[in-house]
């Protein structure tokens, strides 16, 4: 279904939960949050049957994100629900690696096309600053595994912070050696987090260039809005996601589901549409779809001045 301004909304990324195992510092505040009630959450039903009538607006994409999707009991079965739905064609995860090695093999097979992994950095000091956890070994064997396995294109999310993870050499030699997509993203400020600075494209590059020539390249297989180089030889690639100084909403083309039942048209903005409340009052599928046409239609033509009110481990990135 095409927008207001002429884009085709054809991705739905759905958070199926705000809880998480870790606590980076630039998403959750140190001692936690206080989790929405399981009540409030959507059940899998509930979300198999909003996406059935996305599909007939035009949605074909899926990414399961959260909070942190693999604390979500039986999401490998929640997967495999989505697989049996003809016109999706692709469903990926974003996911902070911790349960990966874990699950793979069962999210393979329950039909998972493509894997995101976030990870700030392979340093073991680093990474515990950044997530206030100690679990880089875990994702490490999780990465490992993924590589080993089938799933292709496998992406390593990195979150840049200047004096903090801006040494990027060694993921400068991973994407040289591994068949693996490093794409570093530039800091949102959210809500309540103000003393981080991010590194801006130009400082993301020149930090680059000092371990080899890079070359611009296709993106992997993916919709995003990511600028992607290549090292000479490497087996992966590196990519750029830089919102703040890039403006990508001319070709935006995502919904956001709530893990709490809300449709979100703009990462940035308080524009949202309540579809738990229609579900739960058994309203009828043709209502469910002019809900989806609403926040369709709800979608600014570029970032949201409306400021709002979730935080990422809300919305799901
Ligand atoms: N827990 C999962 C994970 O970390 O991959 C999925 C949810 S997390 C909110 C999704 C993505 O949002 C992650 O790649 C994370 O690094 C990114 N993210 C969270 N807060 C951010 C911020 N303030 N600026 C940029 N990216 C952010
Ligand atoms: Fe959890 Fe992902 Fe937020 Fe980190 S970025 S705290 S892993 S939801």
């Amino acid at each position: 279904m095409l927008d207001r301004f002429g884009r085709n909304i054809e991705y739905l990324r759905i958070s199926v939960t705000d809880r998480c195992n870790l606590r980076c510092i630039y998403c959750m505040p140190e001692e936690g949050i206080s989790p929405i009630s399981h009540e409030q959450v959507l059940r899998y039903e509930e979300i198999v049957k909003l996406v059935k009538i996305a599909t007939e607006l035009g949605i074909n994409k899926i990414r399961i994100t959260g909070g942190e999707p693999l604390v979500r009991k039986e999401l490998v079965s929640f997967i495999a629900l989505l697989r049996e739905i003809d016109e999706i064609e692709d469903i990926s995860l974003t996911t902070n690696g911790i349960f990966l090695e874990r699950y793979l093999d069962n999210l393979i097979s329950a039909g998972l096309n493509r894997i995101n992994i976030s990870l700030d950095s392979l340093n073991p000091k680093i990474y515990k600053k950044i997530t206030r956890r100690d679990n880089l070994d875990d994702v490490i064997r999780g990465l490992k595994k993924a590589i080993k396995s089938s799933i292709r294109p496998i992406k390593i999310n990195v979150v840049l912070m200047k004096n903090l993870n801006d040494n990027l050499k060694d993921f400068a030699k991973l994407s040289i050696k591994e068949p693996v997509h490093v794409r570093f993203i530039e800091y949102m400020p959210v809500m309540g987090i103000e003393k981080i600075r991010g590194l801006t494209e130009e400082e993301m590059l020149d930090e680059l260039n000092k371990y080899g020539e890079l070359e611009k390249t296709k993106s992997p297989f993916g919709h995003g809005p990511a600028i992607y180089y290549k090292y000479k030889n490497a087996k992966g690639t590196i990519g750029l996601i830089c919102s703040n100084s890039h403006n990508f909403c001319y070709k935006c083309n995502r919904l956001r589901l709530t893990s709490d039942g809300r449709l979100k048209p703009c990462l940035f903005g308080k524009e949202e549409v309540d579809v738990r409340s229609l579900l739960r009052t058994n309203a009828s599928n043709n209502a469910l779809k002019e809900a989806f046409k609403n926040a369709i239609y709800l979608k600014p033509r570029g970032r949201s001045k409306n400021k709002r009110i979730h935080h990422m481990y809300q919305i799901g990135g």
